[in-house]
């Protein structure tokens, strides 16, 4: 769709941190992460929200973080859990689909903190995540 940031992100005409890709979704780091290795799913087909995605895409979805980007996640960042989440609407800034995965640590409630201390720069990540 034209004017869509994130199908721009897939037509790779605005660059991203790409750490999965296949036919049917691609997995990139969240430009302003709340934690180390906070990372977005979106499909490569344009949809806008929960409403009109396709089953098969969030069945997918789920399956890819079950057996991969959770594990990945926890080997390479050691972090402790997952949350997983997905704005519709109200609250979504970006109007194409797409799924946060924010890996959690201990004491990243504290962002004061968490910022200062912990939060790494993206480059980092993701040479972290793809190496
Ligand atoms: P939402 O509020 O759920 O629509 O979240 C949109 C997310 O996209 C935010 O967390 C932004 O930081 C992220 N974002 C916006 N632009 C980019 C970009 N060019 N590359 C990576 N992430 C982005
Ligand atoms: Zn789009």
């Amino acid at each position: 769709m034209e004017n869509c940031l994130f199908c721009k992100i897939i037509k790779g005409e605005i660059p991203s941190k790409t750490v999965y890709e296949d036919d049917l979704v691609k997995v990139f780091l969240d430009i302003n992460p709340a934690t180390n290795g906070h990372m977005l799913i979106i499909p490569k087909q344009h949809y806008e929200n929960i409403i009109d995605i396709n089953d098969e895409i969030i069945t997918y979805s789920l399956k890819l973080i079950r057996e991969k980007l959770y594990p990945m996640l926890k080997e390479k960042l050691n972090c402790l859990g997952l949350t997983i989440s997905q704005n519709n609407e109200l609250g979504q800034e970006v109007k194409h689909y797409h799924i946060h995965l924010i890996p959690r640590y201990e004491n990243d409630c504290d962002k004061h903190t968490y910022n200062e201390d912990i939060l790494k720069p993206i480059d980092e990540i993701y040479e972290v995540l793809t190496k």
